[in-house]
């Protein structure tokens, strides 16, 4: 009788450079569980770029950033969408697919971001800038997005900003973010505090030292980075464009200054590129687990509601952005001319 680990045998061969095979029996067993499950409960599973590579690689089918998720997540042909991620991106699946069960499968998948501001928050900004839009980053409640004009991700931020045709936009919660797309644009950009708890510990002297102890590495850095970091990096971009970036590049060496867990997924499709991983890890996305996804699949547990008042403007935000994303190609943004690091 053959165990688990050989059933899953051929799913292993994906992720063999990134997961030891002494861990595989501990995983092999709710891999097949969860695709069994999938089946029967005509369920798909999104994962975020930022999920462990047993969860990216063996039994998500829809994978990416937060904004490949909303987009993709409207097309989903399922009774049941699981997100592995955090709560903003399930409430977003929610929105854009209101009909469908969503699970989290675990409650306590937050973020720094999305808890640095409320509704209450926004209500005062517009009192304080009457009619200065609030262009809003995805990494936010429900509540939040139905507060504000239009949403964004970091892939599409300046494009969505310069898409109003105005002087002056508020962008929100993410502070560097803000700051980062505000050097790229004639646009004047008023920001919040929030930063993400992960990004803003990347220091500019850590790539410095990455440079030192490993000559000839290619910097790519999120744009949730403070600004002083993007600009010591070779390219900035969301998680889909650094993606995007080795695939077409091609660096013999790079090092992503992002979550730890993205450098183990992009390595997997490119075993001719050394990645350096400097490892900043997001909790919160780490509340997700393979036995977790098992037992929301099992026990329909923990399904995401959002009040319908609030969700119906909270859509209008998240859709008008993906209309946007739609006819305008994603932004990616890099330094102005390219720099050469000795
Ligand atoms: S990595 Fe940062 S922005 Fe993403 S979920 Fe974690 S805390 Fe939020």
């Amino acid at each position: 009788m053959l165990n688990a680990s050989t059933r899953t045998a051929a799913l292993y061969d994906r992720v063999r450079r990134v997961i030891p095979s002494i861990e595989w029996p501990a995983f092999a067993d709710d891999i097949e569980a969860i695709l069994d499950l999938k089946r029967q409960r005509n369920a798909v599973i999104l994962a975020h770029n930022y999920q462990t590579p047993e969860i990216f690689h063996c039994v998500a089918d829809i994978v990416g950033d937060s904004l490949a998720l909303a987009r993709k997540a409207m097309t989903a042909e399922a009774d049941v969408i699981v997100l592995a991620g955090v709560h903003f991106m399930a409430e977003t699946a929610k929105l854009l697919n209101p009909q469908k069960t969503v699970l989290i499968p675990d409650l306590r998948a937050g973020c720094s971001l999305a808890d640095s501001i409320t509704a209450e928050d926004i209500r005062l900004l517009r009192q304080r800038y009457p009619g200065v839009p609030i262009v809003t980053y995805v990494n936010t409640s429900a509540e939040v997005k139905a507060e504000s004009d239009i949403c964004c991700t970091s892939g599409n931020a300046k494009a969505v900003v310069e898409s109003l045709g105005v002087p002056r936009v508020i962008m929100l919660p993410d502070e560097y973010l803000a700051q980062n797309i505000a050097a790229q644009t004639d646009v004047q950009i008023i920001a919040w505090k929030g930063h993400c708890e992960v990004h803003e510990r990347f220091t500019p002297t850590d790539i410095r030292q990455l440079r030192e102890n490993h000559p000839g590495v290619t910097v790519l850095a999120h744009p949730e980075c403070p600004p002083e970091v993007v600009a010591e990096a070779d390219f900035s971009g969301s998680t889909a464009a650094m993606s995007d970036y080795v695939g077409r590049q091609k660096p013999a060496r790079v090092v992503l200054m992002t979550e730890c867990s993205m450098s183990d997924n992009v390595a997997v499709e490119h075993p001719e590129v050394e990645f350096i991983r400097p490892c900043n890890l997001c909790p919160h996305m780490k509340r997700i687990t393979l036995a977790n996804i098992r037992a929301a699949l099992e026990q329909n547990r923990h399904v995401v509601t959002i009040d319908p008042q609030i969700a119906g403007r909270a859509r209008l935000a998240v859709e008008r952005m993906l209309g946007l994303a739609d006819a305008t190609p994603l932004d990616r943004f890099a330094p102005a001319s390219p720099k050469v690091h000795q």
